[in-house]
């Protein structure tokens, strides 16, 4: 085994990590504060490649591995978790759909542009009585002639208020199993009868735009079909293992960052005349974040190396996502700990990243639901 990255992986992580560090990371308390995503900051991901990384040449993408994306994915996560959740994972998955299942001119339309930086995209798939169980939705598409009539609202959705396009899942054959029962839609903003909810005022995670998505009555053509009516399932059984990967990456971001913090304080403060690394309570603390955010990022990066080999990674997704997510929110608590009673107030970066942490444990399938995978493929059918 060769645990070795390249030499170019490695020239790429130190280049992306400086222009984070230069331009990312300066905005993050702000963005925070005020609730905004950084347009600017979301042209300027697009300038560096960052956008495309996964995505083909043919279409302005970088048609780089996973394996070099988990890096990047990291490097924007560790400097702002709300501009990767935003401009990261909010517009990979719906990118990811379009460029698996979508056909050449809708690539042209929607992909390219995406890349380019000129539009932001969203993934909607949640609904307000469901998150988890995915066979609940209940947003209908009713076919009208060569149209879809598409009813119902979306919950919770990322760059909700500002997305230019929403892949949305919508029930098109009530009464069929499961694999057959849903299709994916394309939904662009400005076709009549959708609408996106005010934006939703987050623990964390805040300056990444979150609402509801409405659909009244709002009629799609052929042409805003993504893949095959009735294999809508198939679309969330391709792109859910991109949210784990990215929503991994993210948490194993923020727990680095955290990391950071502590050691930086740590060092520095005093307390009964010494700095307050040099006590053990504090020192073990440290070396146990190092530990957890060493681990997730070995796990991490073997399901991205399995995904890039074409293996089957799906409960290895779910142990990088499960470890990194509950790694990021221990991370955050004890980085919060050791900054003592200043890291809890506002401007402190500990305090918003204690509230960014928390994010990981829920989106891209809870915790439990992670679980439950893990626990599934290794007992079997019996398990449920
Ligand atoms: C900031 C943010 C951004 C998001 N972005 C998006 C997005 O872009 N697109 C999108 O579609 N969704 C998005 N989501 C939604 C997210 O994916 C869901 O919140 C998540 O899937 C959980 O669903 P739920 O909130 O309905 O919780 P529920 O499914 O109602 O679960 C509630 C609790 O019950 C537990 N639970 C449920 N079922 C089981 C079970 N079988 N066994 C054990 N425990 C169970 C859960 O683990 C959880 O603890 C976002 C959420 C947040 C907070």
């Amino acid at each position: 085994m060769d645990y070795e990255l390249s030499e170019e992986q490695k020239e790429f992580r130190e280049g992306f990590r400086a222009f984070c560090e230069k331009e990312i990371a300066p905005q993050a308390a702000r963005i925070d504060r005020e609730g905004a995503f950084s347009f600017e900051s979301h042209k300027r991901l697009a300038e560096v490649g960052f956008l495309g990384l996964p995505f083909p040449e043919k279409y302005g993408g970088g048609g780089k591995p996973f394996l070099t994306c988990v890096l990047a994915w990291e490097e924007l996560a560790r400097a702002c978790p709300s501009t990767f959740l935003s401009s990261g994972i909010g517009c990979l998955l719906p990118g990811m759909a379009i460029n698996q299942f979508g056909t050449e001119d809708q690539k042209q339309k929607y992909l390219a542009g995406l890349i380019r930086g000129e539009k932001v995209a969203a993934w909607a798939l949640t609904e307000p009585q469901t998150g988890s169980d995915v066979a609940a939705i209940k947003t209908e598409a009713r076919r009208e002639g060569a149209s879809h009539v598409l009813n119902g609202t979306k919950a919770l959705a990322t760059n909700g208020p500002i997305a230019d396009w929403v892949v949305v899942v919508a029930v098109t054959n009530p009464s069929s199993a499961l694999p057959q029962r849903m299709s994916a839609f394309i939904a662009e903003k400005g076709i009549p009868g959708f609408s996106a909810g005010e934006p939703l005022d987050k623990l964390g995670a805040r300056g990444s735009p979150t609402s509801d998505l409405i659909l009244q009555n709002c009629a799609f053509g052929g042409s805003q079909l993504l893949g095959e009516e009735g294999k809508g399932f198939s679309v969330l059984e391709k792109i859910q293992p991109f949210g784990r990967l990215s929503s991994a990456a993210y948490c194993l971001g923020v727990g680095q960052a955290c990391l950071e913090e502590a050691i930086r304080y740590a060092q520095k403060r005093q307390a009964f005349g010494r700095p307050i690394a040099n006590f053990q309570e504090v020192s073990f603390k440290v070396a146990d974040m190092q530990m957890f955010v060493d681990t997730g990022r070995l796990l991490l990066q073997r399901a991205a190396w399995m995904m890039d080999e074409g293996r089957e990674a799906d409960s290895d997704l779910s142990i990088a996502k499960l470890f990194l997510s509950e790694a990021a929110t221990w991370c955050a608590a004890n980085a919060v700990q050791i900054h003592g009673g200043h890291g809890f107030i506002k401007g402190v970066k500990v305090e918003r990243l204690y509230r960014d942490a928390k994010l990981g444990e829920l989106r891209d399938g809870t915790s439990e639901m992670q679980r439950r995978k893990i626990a599934l493929n290794l007992l079997g059918e019996g398990f449920r």
